[in-house]
């Protein structure tokens, strides 16, 4: 643990963490490992849930299932030792589940305990629980949904009971948040029609809860995948009341409706790359292997507002820069946002909305006075 993040466990250990401000605590949420959160507040916790269990119905749409490997790729603390602590009942996720199906040993399964359409269906009369959705959810063909349907429905109408009866809803992941790969540009697209639960790309009037006229706001966690931290942390929030909906969210989410902790509106992946110094020198690489820059190999972290390079993967170890170009994987609109994902920015004209090729130019400039600031240093032998 950094000194940093000491100090601040310290600080946080001496006050009462369950009276804290929602925008202090979602700020300490912010600097804490999932592992960090949970021990430092174990107590709290406990006393805060009063062995009360908050159930979690977990549906997946059209995607790879990598946010659910990212999560269950969580090793300190693992999903389990993290939802035992919560409290948490996962009580339905597809990957996850023990359910057998419509046929069980050659008999009709008829109950919610070996048959999962029965218990989804259960819980959503039960209601109260976080729905979290993964996966995009196509609207097409024409509007009917058809491309997905899971048994006898289909998956947009899934979401739309499910939505209707949940106490808060997380997208997780790009797919889920705004349509993902799915929805990337191609001759299919116009079909297959794919959306994101609030938003289609930045636009949250395309959302299928939109398309379902369902007004309820929800919490995205993008990322492709996203980093488990975000996803525990976020749910643990919600569960100990710090994140309400849908009171102040417009205090802890951003437009896009991702939380500012870990989706800082002041601060991009390149502010603390490892390869931050190269850059700043002016040194770049241009083919895979070197240590200096990506930014001529398409890196896109200089306009992805994620905490990546400070909270780290891989049991904070490492951050997707170390091995190749970042290809700001949680911004509204990914892919498209980033693509062609490995060309320098400075060729794509405009990127999320900003014109590349001023800020590159700027970047470049500011690049180049480092340089010479450098070089000059070197000179006087500094
Ligand atoms: S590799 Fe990317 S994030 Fe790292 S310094 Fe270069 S442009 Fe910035
Ligand atoms: S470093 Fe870039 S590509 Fe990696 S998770 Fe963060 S935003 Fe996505």
């Amino acid at each position: 643990m950094s000194t940093g993040i000491k100090n601040l466990v310290q600080t946080l250990d001496s006050v009462d963490f369950l009276k804290m401000d929602r925008r202090t605590f979602m700020k300490a949420v912010g600097f804490l490992g999932a592992s960090t959160f949970l021990s430092s507040f174990q107590t709290e916790i406990v006393n805060a849930l009063e062995f009360a269990e908050t159930k979690i119905v977990w549906l997946h749409g059209s995607e790879s299932t990598g946010c659910s490997e990212s999560l269950l790729n969580a090793g300190n603390p693992d999903i389990i030792q993290a939802l035992t602590k919560l409290n948490v009942n996962l009580a339905y996720h597809e990957t996850l589940l023990a359910q057998q199906g419509i046929f069980v040993d050659g008999k009709l399964a008829n109950t919610s305990e070996l048959n999962s359409e029965i218990l989804l269906e259960d819980l959503i009369k039960e209601g109260k629980y976080i729905l979290v959705i993964e996966g995009s959810i196509p609207n097409g063909p024409k509007g009917s949904g058809r491309y997905l349907v899971l048994g006898n429905k289909t998956f947009k109408d899934i979401i739309g009971e499910a939505a209707k009866n949940a106490a808060v809803i997380v997208a997780v992941g790009a797919c889920a948040c705004w349509g993902g790969i799915t929805s990337a540009n191609s001759a299919i697209v116009q079909d297959t029609d794919y959306r994101g639960v609030g938003f289609l790309k930045t636009d949250a009037a395309k959302g299928i809860l939109n398309e379902l006229n369902i007004d309820k706001p929800v919490i995205n966690i993008p990322g492709c995948p996203p980093h488990p931290d975000w996803i525990l942390l976020t749910i643990g929030a919600i569960i100990l009341g710090k994140i309400r909906v849908p009171d102040d969210l417009t205090v802890i989410l951003d437009k896009y409706n991702r939380p500012k902790v870990f989706y800082p509106p002041d601060h991009v992946v390149h502010d603390n790359c490892p390869r931050r110094g190269y850059y700043d020198q002016g040194l770049f690489d241009d083919q895979a292997g070197g240590s200096n820059c990506l930014w001529k190999m398409g890196c896109k972290a200089p306009y992805a507002h994620g905490d990546c390079a400070i909270r780290k993967w891989n049991g904070s170890v490492s951050v997707c820069t170390q091995a190749g170009p970042c290809i700001a994987c949680v911004e509204p609109g990914f892919p498209d946002s980033s693509r062609p994902l490995y060309v320098e920015a400075e060729n794509k004209g405009i990127l999320l909305g900003e014109n590349v090729g001023t800020i590159a130019k700027v970047a470049i400039g500011a690049a180049a006075v480092a340089a010479g600031v450098h070089a000059v240093r070197r000179m006087k032998g500094e």
